[in-house]
């Protein structure tokens, strides 16, 4: 699907996209480099015949002057072409670095949670723009120009040569095309190894960003990591330097078949000048222009097979580019269905749903839930009973392999996405608190659009006010010591809070719960939980949580297993009906009562 054409069409886009400029200065480039060592092989020509024809003083300055001029204006276009260049392909990196940041932005959750995207967005990152000058966008458009001037070249020398002797064109190209062949051999294995060069760099950019990482800092030291991780870093490193000098062991034997082949070039064709010459059949201009043709013509084996080689080596990481960024996301639907107005509760229905993540092992399978509009639901289940796969599912990230999700009665595949999530009001076990302002980690958008009465009003809801008002820059304190040296990092409970606000600063429909407390104590994740359950005033609200009495308040309790409705009911019917959900319960209550005394 991608060919080394469509890429090399897909970069000079991309660069026409980024800035045309850039084409021009690679043309500008390319013709001068053909000029530039054309005219220096000419001018020992030149110079010989105005010798031997005895020309004037004048004549030979006019000309060698002329030309020696001329040169020098293409040797400074060229040097200058190949200087612009270099900012105007840091704009080409940076045109398609954001379009692989606008498509992992944009792209489908369903992407972010697979680790082969996320390999292959670092794939397609790194060896596309991030590696500076070896990058693949840089080496192929700088391939490019290369391989058109060193072709060009390759026809103006050949046809000096192939008018004294057509044979021996036909020797040097033979020759050529042995060390030719030999170069790209060392190349293509270089291409070969380039991934398996990118895996451990990564290695090692990994391990070394571990070494300074707030997280790991700790326990990096307690735990007395230090010889262990170095001892990762050392065997990328040597891994390293073993690929490295691999690929040079096949550089090495390229060079050997040059050696030979210039040897045997270049003796034959001087060899053969001198004859002609002896002979009187050429100049000594002539002689000195052929020998020079030939001299030329070896260098520019070596930079043909340099610039194609660049280009194929830069042509895996923009495959891989091309691949992240063409990968298909959900089609829109079309027409799309109205969302409910605003202010409708919601009620929602799970009709005969199957689903699998990976095509082997369902976690749903014809499930059916039905949840009225401003019901409190709670969804209780051991881990991996596929709570969270159905707020995925309910959430528009993946979409049922059978059955239907409905919400107020259409099918959700059925809403435009930005529609759908607008109705959604989540907090999530994963707390993602950004290193903004505080009022902006409430509002979830920048500080000049934030409704400060309203995240004010939040943050009294859940509590957090007070302890915000104790902060010097209160509501505009920086959270985490990201870039803020005054940044504060909050507890485990107070992120709950702020996650909380920030639910209720949205005031979207439907509220979520999956298990945002679940790194608080049993007494503090129940005390939030019916925190939330009075905030939540009229709207529909899913709680999930592993932990039975965190979520008794909910007008019913279903207990999951395996994908599958065990029971549902409120908590003290349940607690009749239901023997494995009483006897959760009661292996779970021994650690409230144990911890804080409290009789459930
Ligand atoms: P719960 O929320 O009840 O703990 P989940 O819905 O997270 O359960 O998981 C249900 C099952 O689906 C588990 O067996 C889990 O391993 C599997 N699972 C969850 N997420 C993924 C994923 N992204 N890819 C593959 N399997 C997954």
């Amino acid at each position: 699907m991608y060919t080394f054409w469509n890429t090399l069409f897909f970069l000079l886009n991309g660069i026409r996209r980024s800035d045309p400029k850039l084409l021009a200065f690679m043309f500008l480039e390319a013709v001068c480099t053909v000029i530039t060592p054309y005219l220096g092989m000419y001018l020992p020509k030149l110079g010989v015949d105005l010798v031997t024809e005895r020309a004037g003083l004048q004549r030979a300055v006019f000309l060698l002057g002329g030309v020696t001029a001329v040169m020098a204006l293409s040797q400074m276009a060229g040097t200058m072409a190949a200087r612009a260049q270099t900012i105007l392909q840091n704009r080409l990196r940076s045109h398609y670095r954001n379009r692989l940041f606008e498509k992992t932005l944009e792209c489908d959750y369903e992407h972010v949670e697979s680790a082969e995207w996320q390999k292959r967005y670092h794939e397609a990152a790194e060896m596309s723009v991030n590696w500076g000058p070896w990058s693949g966008t840089v080496m192929m458009s700088q391939g490019t120009v290369k391989t058109f001037a060193a072709m060009f070249s390759f026809c103006l020398y050949g046809s000096i040569i192939a008018e004294l002797n057509p044979w021996l064109l036909a020797m040097l190209v033979s020759l050529s095309a042995l060390h030719f062949l030999a170069l790209r051999r060392a190349q293509k294995h270089e291409v070969e190894r380039i991934l398996e060069r990118s895996a451990i760099q990564n290695g090692m950019e990994y391990i070394r960003t571990r070494a300074s990482d707030i997280n790991l800092g700790k326990d990096l030291r307690l735990y007395e990591m230090a010889g262990w991780i170095r001892g990762y870093f050392h065997h990328y490193r040597d891994a390293h330097f073993r690929l490295r000098q691999d690929v040079q062991r096949h550089f090495y034997q390229a060079a050997l078949v040059q050696a030979a082949t210039l040897f045997l070039r270049d003796a034959v064709a001087y060899l053969y000048f001198l004859w002609l010459a002896c002979e009187g059949r050429i100049t000594a201009g002539d002689f000195v222009l052929a020998c020079s043709a030939v001299a030329s013509f070896s260098a520019l084996v070596t930079q043909v097979s340099d610039s194609i080689g660049q280009m194929f080596q830069a042509l895996p990481p923009l495959k891989r580019m091309r691949a992240y960024l063409d990968a298909a996301d959900e089609p829109e639907p079309d027409p799309a269905a109205c969302p409910p107005a605003e202010g409708t509760p919601l009620s929602i229905e799970f009709r005969d749903v199957s689903f699998t993540y990976d095509q082997k092992t369902p976690v749903l399978e014809h499930f059916n839930l039905k949840i009225e509009p401003g019901e409190k639901l709670a969804l209780v289940g051991v881990n991996g009973a596929g709570k969270t796969t159905i707020v995925k599912l309910l959430c528009g990230f993946y979409r049922p392999d059978g059955g239907e999700i409905l919400l107020n009665r259409t099918d959700i595949g059925s809403y435009r996405r930005e529609d759908l999530w607008k109705l959604i009001a989540p907090v999530f076990q994963e707390a993602t608190v950004l290193p903004f302002t505080i009022a902006e980690n409430v509002s979830l958008c920048a500080g000049t659009k934030t409704d400060r009465k309203r995240a004010e009003e939040c943050l009294k809801m859940v509590g957090l006010w007070e302890k915000v008002m104790t902060l010097p820059s209160g509501m505009d304190t920086e959270m985490m010591r990201l870039e803020d040296e005054e940044g504060i990092m909050l507890s485990g409970g107070q992120k709950q809070k702020l996650l909380m606000a920030r639910a209720l600063y949205k005031d979207a429909p439907l509220l979520l719960f999956d298990e945002p407390t679940a790194a608080l104590d049993p007494i503090a994740e129940s005390e939030t939980y019916e925190q939330f359950h009075q905030l939540s005033e009229d709207k529909t609200a899913v709680y999930i949580s592993h932990r039975l009495a965190s979520t008794r308040f909910c007008d019913r309790v279903v207990l999951l297993e395996q994908g599958q409705v065990r029971a549902s009911g409120t908590h003290e019917e349940l607690l009749k009906s239901s023997p494995v959900y009483a006897e959760m319960f009661r292996v779970q209550s021994q650690y409230y009562r144990k911890e804080a005394g409290v009789s459930l």
